[in-house]
């Protein structure tokens, strides 16, 4: 294979001729949602996350796929990101987590994008655009120990006040982000209970908010209390695990691989340098492949005589410094390996398996990192 043809729905869309992919198994997703929907137990809402192009999935495609799996709602970090799924017909509700400025109001009242509330600046946008009867719809997000967007909860009950006496506002959820869920249990108590504290005086306050969570991946695997009636994960329902404990409680499948094919090799002598920088030199005759990938495509200078990749189901080491295009591996002891074969970045090949989570251990970064820095130079192929 020399191209890459990459359909779009109304058919053949972009040849590639770069052999550089990252292959995308929508089935994975579906079996992880699975997963995720019986650990849960019945009754408690989901909101997947597909902010970040869907962790370097591809948000549209695999929303698509969300939401014909049935989940209540999608999470995105921005406007633009909701009104992209807007205009690729997704219908079913989406949150932007992220705050936004008094711009960003009319577009969310016109294409029905929920919006997180946590300060006053809003109010005199959301009167402007909501004059004309329409509504706008928000989840108040409060503070308990993230320190990023959110109001404190100490200071959240009258903020609450304020916002359900608004007319122009559905005011329809709550919630509260954990900063050390799955590490710091005793913080992560503190932060649920003050959580609790105040949807109790919600309650007495004759507050209805009908959604309330709080629950990432690790809290949605690990910490029931924090369920609340909706969670929020994200990792998870790509196939990667948050922590290393969590493939003996959830069984989940990667959704993503990254495939590359070599271009070049040639018999190196000892003594040579490799790359950029000269941070490797050869130490016995060997075979030097050069692989199409850099850190263009988002397989980073971190990965640098660090990472594996797998050809003909064995490892290889990445050897010297990655460059924008273009990554180095020693193949000596690899003697049938040849220009043209498939190489593996993440993902498996024979008996052998790259992991994100792990490829990001071995370079000092997490799995999330890794996958949504798969740049768009990057085609995504998409299996079903
Ligand atoms: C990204 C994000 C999530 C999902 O986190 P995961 O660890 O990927 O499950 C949930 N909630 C908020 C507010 C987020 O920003």
């Amino acid at each position: 294979m020399s191209e890459l043809a990459v359909k779009t729905r109304n058919g053949v869309a972009r040849i590639h001729h770069r052999p550089t992919w990252a292959e995308i198994d929508l089935k994975a997703i579906e079996f992880n949602l699975r997963q995720v929907r019986r650990h849960i137990g019945k009754g408690i809402n989901i909101m997947t996350v597909v902010k970040a192009n869907a962790y370097g999935h591809g948000t549209v495609e695999v929303s698509r796929v969300l939401q014909d799996s049935g989940v209540d709602y999608l999470g995105v970090a921005t406007t633009d990101e909701a009104v992209r799924l807007r205009d690729h017909g997704i219908t079913a509700p989406v949150l932007v987590l992220g705050s936004v400025l008094p711009a960003e109001v009319g577009i969310a009242v016109e294409k029905d994008i929920t919006l997180t509330l946590c300060g006053d600046g809003l109010f005199d946008a959301i009167r402007k655009e909501t004059k004309d009867g329409r509504k706008l719809k928000a989840h108040i997000k409060v503070d308990t120990g993230m320190g990023r967007v959110g109001i404190w909860h100490e200071e959240a009950m009258d903020y609450i006040k304020k916002v359900s006496s608004e007319k122009g506002i559905i005011l329809e959820g709550i919630y509260t982000h954990f900063s050390n869920a799955g590490r710091d249990d005793f913080f992560t108590t503190y932060q649920i209970e003050a959580f609790e504290k105040l949807l109790s005086s919600v309650e007495k306050n004759w507050i209805k908010i009908p959604l309330r969570h709080a629950a990432n991946s690790i809290a949605t695997v690990d910490l029931h209390r924090a369920h609340l009636n909706l969670v929020r994960p994200g990792l998870v329902i790509y196939g990667m695990y948050p922590k290393y404990t969590f493939p003996k409680i959830i069984k989940l499948k990667p959704a993503l691989e990254l495939k590359t094919r070599i271009v070049f090799i040639k018999d190196t002598p000892p003594g040579r340098s490799i790359s950029y920088g000269r941070t490797h030199i050869t130490q016995k005759h060997t075979r030097i492949a050069t692989l199409p990938i850099g850190y263009a495509d988002g397989y980073g200078r971190k990965f640098s005589n660090k990472a594996d990749v797998l050809i003909r189901g064995h490892r290889a080491r990445v050897v010297g410094k990655v460059t924008m295009d273009q990554t180095m591996v020693d193949v000596g002891h690899i003697p049938l390996a040849k220009v043209g074969d498939e190489v593996v970045l993440i993902g498996k090949q024979g008996s052998e398996e790259i992991r994100a989570e792990k490829l990001a251990r071995a370079a000092d970064s997490i799995a999330y990192e890794v996958v949504c820095g798969i740049s768009n130079r990057v085609p995504r192929i998409y299996k079903r």
